[in-house]
């Protein structure tokens, strides 16, 4: 089967992963990339457990955790700073391995690139239509040309042209809150934990990262690609986050406004096939989750291992699409929707309910966050 070509749409983690993981069984790939060249938008990433594990299964985990921070706890905090839910990732990290990392997302990919070979890369190739040609997939691109390949696996993100060929009923879906993030220097605020804090107002992450850097993420309630909040900057967000606890105003404030990234939150709701024949759809082209778990990467990355499992273990490669197909359909869901369903409870915004929830979640006993963090994290390769 080592001879089969495969051709990867997509060069964002879930392409870039499986490329790694499919040169190492030994398959030869082509990875075609919309873009210029391959660069991530400059955020950060949390990888929980399973991520790294995955990663540990292609020898790159080592590599990856000396060029991101691990950090010891997550706690979720009211807009005063007291603690609503805190997760204990020592005890985490023992039980599922190392957990709670986080990495700038150039650093990620710049692993990633150090094992391909970069002849294997084409940039500039915006994949727009694929048709089956004999036993062959022939994928057509935006600048007339087209390739011609044995399996094509479908990596081209939440917006896949090639997913909407395939699925065309399968269009991404507007959260209901948008989101402003940036990786700024921190001089004199020694950060340590990762902390979410859940306000009436809205929700603000913030994630230390390697070299006195720290990437935060806020998020609101407004109507899908609001013109005013589109021309936001630094200062409306130190506005809209007023009298929150310390440092989040201090950070915001420090924001350069040319270091904002805004998107609107959204996912795709769950497809229910991956596997079309020679082609296979993974990473968020295959379930885009909102990032409320911090789980979207990582089940990109998850993708990535289970595949090259299954294209070992199996002698037909559609055959091996099938398998993968079988066993990422339940997990991706319930990632998917329970996302979709902590959204809304994160992002309430009636200040009475808000109090109510917070009430509730202080009165979750451990044991029912263990068992969903078994859910997710007690993943077996
Ligand atoms: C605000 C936010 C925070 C997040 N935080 C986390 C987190 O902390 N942890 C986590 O695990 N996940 C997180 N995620 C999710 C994570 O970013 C995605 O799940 C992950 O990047 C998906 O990788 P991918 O390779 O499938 O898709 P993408 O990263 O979208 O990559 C797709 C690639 O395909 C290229 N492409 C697009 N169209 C075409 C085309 N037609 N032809 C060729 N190439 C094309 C793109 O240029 C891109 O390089 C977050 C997401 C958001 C929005």
């Amino acid at each position: 089967m080592s001879s089969k070509h495969f051709t990867i749409i997509g060069g964002g983690i879930a392409g870039l992963s499986t490329a790694v993981a499919l040169k190492q069984k030994g398959f030869q790939v082509s990875i075609f990339e919309s873009a210029p060249e391959i660069k991530p938008l400059g955020a950060g990433l949390v990888l929980a457990a399973n991520a790294i594990k995955a990663y540990k299964k292609l020898g790159l985990a080592e590599k990856i955790i000396e060029r991101g921070r691990i950090l010891p706890s997550f706690s979720i905090l009211d807009q005063w700073g007291k603690v609503i839910t805190q997760a204990d990732a020592q005890g985490l990290s023992e039980k599922y391995g190392t957990h709670n990392f986080s990495i700038h997302r150039p650093a990620l990919h710049q692993v990633l690139l150090e094992e391909i070979d970069p002849t294997c890369l084409h940039v500039n190739k915006a994949a727009v239509r694929v048709e089956n040609i004999g036993d062959q997939v022939l994928v057509h691109f935006k600048d007339g040309s087209s390739h011609l390949s044995d399996y094509l696996i479908v990596a081209d993100g939440i917006h896949s042209a090639i997913r909407r060929q395939l699925v065309p009923n399968s269009a991404p879906r507007y959260a209901g809150y948008t989101c402003w993030r940036a990786v700024i220097d921190t001089p004199g605020l020694a950060m340590n934990e990762a902390t979410e804090t859940w306000g009436s107002k809205g929700r603000i992450g913030i994630v230390p990262l390697a070299d006195d850097r720290i990437y935060w993420f806020a998020c609101v309630n407004g109507p899908v690609q609001d013109a005013k909040m589109s021309a936001w900057r630094s200062a409306d967000l130190v506005k809209q986050f007023k009298g929150f606890h310390h440092p989040i105003p201090e950070i915001l404030a420090h924001t350069p406004d040319e270091q904002l990234l805004w998107h609107d939150i959204i996912d795709l709701k769950p497809i229910s096939k991956f596997a079309y024949g020679r082609i296979l759809l993974i990473g968020d082209a295959a379930h885009a989750t909102t990032p409320n778990m911090g789980q979207g990467a990582c089940q990109a990355i998850e993708d990535a291992v289970i595949l090259a499992d299954e294209l070992s273990a199996q002698d037909k490669v559609e055959s091996a699409f099938l398998a993968f197909e079988k066993r990422r359909l339940p997990r991706t869901h319930f990632i998917v929707n329970g996302s979709w369903q902590m959204g809304k409870i994160a992002q309430l915004g009636n200040p009475i309910l808000v109090r109510v929830r917070n009430s509730l979640f202080r009165m979750i006993p451990d044991r029912v966050n263990e068992k969903q963090m078994e859910k997710v994290l007690g993943v077996d390769f």
